[in-house]
């Protein structure tokens, strides 16, 4: 039976007409690269963050790369970040020249840890980057605590709060990403945030390589077309309805799963979780989770880790105990606004069948 149903695929991007008529009216337009669509959408998204104003650029990456560049963070500093995230922000981090030093998470959360992060602590520590990840909000409280400027990475939760405060808007800089398949899609694109003028300007000047009537060799083309930033505004228009589309789906979920022994996901006292990523945790040996993820594969149901690869097994590191346990443990399920009510009870079903 289940082979004959179309497989339910972890991530899928939620556009459609309105996309469709907000890029046809840009080709229409013979404004194609960046231009007043991309202004829109920068203060849009400011407005979602609570910023100031924001620089739209090509990618996450290249705002991770941005923000780093504007704080003037380059060779014989050191950057902190968890080693329990996409490499982005480690090839950011090396890119401006400067060390990655890695910490673990909270093994509830999945998010940067403030113990660890105080113990990677060095007299050449220049910044962290604070992924917000699955959709909660790191703790925003006690890493700005730490001291040192915070570039908040909002790859993958925007619309959330901490502590009465909106995500994005606490750290010196903020960073988005609007990859296919994040909360709010442009096919690629990202963002630099901050509340700081002189910040975004220097930003504004290295996004462009001719800004500004200089020689600069850190300037680059990163810039984002209007046909991209079009989607943008029209996906912030029905990020609301996203959101709570989002937060039903998990709310099913949590429903389905408890019975079977699942856990949701930890939200601690004081933030709110947009659910991006729906992951729940195989606390039991058997089965494995990559024989969870091939039994609902069999079954037509794309699950995943919700971290491909933490950096410290790539650079053959130990002492991040949490972030080994959640290699082992965290299993992300679909989730996405498209997602219909028939389709979590399949993926509930199969999980069902898969944990036996
Ligand atoms: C997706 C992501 C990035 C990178 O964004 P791109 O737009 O793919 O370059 C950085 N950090 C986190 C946490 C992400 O999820």
């Amino acid at each position: 039976m289940s082979e004959t149903l179309p497989v339910i695929p972890h991530s899928r991007p939620t556009v459609g007409d309105e996309e469709a008529r907000a890029v046809a009216a840009v080709i229409g337009s013979g404004q194609l690269a960046q231009g007043p669509a991309v202004q829109a959408f920068e203060a849009a998204a400011a407005g979602l963050a609570g910023r100031r104003d924001g620089v739209a650029v090509a990618s996450g990456t290249a705002a991770l790369e941005l923000a780093l560049l504007a704080l003037g963070v380059g060779p014989g500093d050191e950057v902190i970040l968890p080693s329990y995230v996409c490499t982005a922000p480690w090839l950011a981090v090396t890119r401006v020249g400067a060390t990655p030093r890695l910490a673990d998470i909270e093994p509830a959360t999945y998010s940067l840890d403030p113990g660890s992060a105080r113990k990677a602590l060095s007299s050449r520590s220049r910044a962290l980057i604070v992924p917000h990840l699955f959709g909660l909000p790191a703790d925003l409280t006690a890493l700005t605590a730490l001291g040192l400027p915070v570039i908040e990475d909002c790859a993958q939760t925007l619309g959330a709060s901490e502590n009465g405060r909106v995500v994005g808007s606490v750290g010196r800089a903020t960073v988005c990403s609007f990859y296919a398949t994040k909360l709010l899609c442009t096919g690629e694109g990202g963002m630099l945030l901050a509340n700081d003028a002189a910040l975004l300007s220097r930003a504004r000047a290295l996004r462009d390589y001719d800004a500004v009537p200089a020689l600069e060799p850190a300037a680059y083309n990163r810039k984002m077309t209007d046909l991209q930033a079009a989607m943008g505004v029209s996906q912030i228009s029905r990020f609301k309805d996203f959101l709570a589309r989002r937060a039903a789906i998990a709310a099913a979920y949590t429903a389905a799963l408890q019975p079977l022994g699942l856990s949701p996901p930890v939200v601690p006292s004081g933030r709110s979780h947009v659910y991006y990523r729906y992951v729940t945790r195989l606390a039991r040996p058997r089965p494995s989770l990559d024989e969870v993820l091939a039994g609902l594969e069999k079954e037509g149901v794309q699950a995943r880790r919700p971290v491909f690869r933490p950096l410290h097994h790539y650079l053959a590191l130990s002492g991040f105990p949490a972030s080994d346990e959640a290699q082992a443990q965290a299993l992300s399920l679909p989730i996405y606004p498209g997602l219909t009510d028939e389709q979590v009870r399949r993926v509930t079903a199969a999980l069902a069948k898969v944990l036996g």
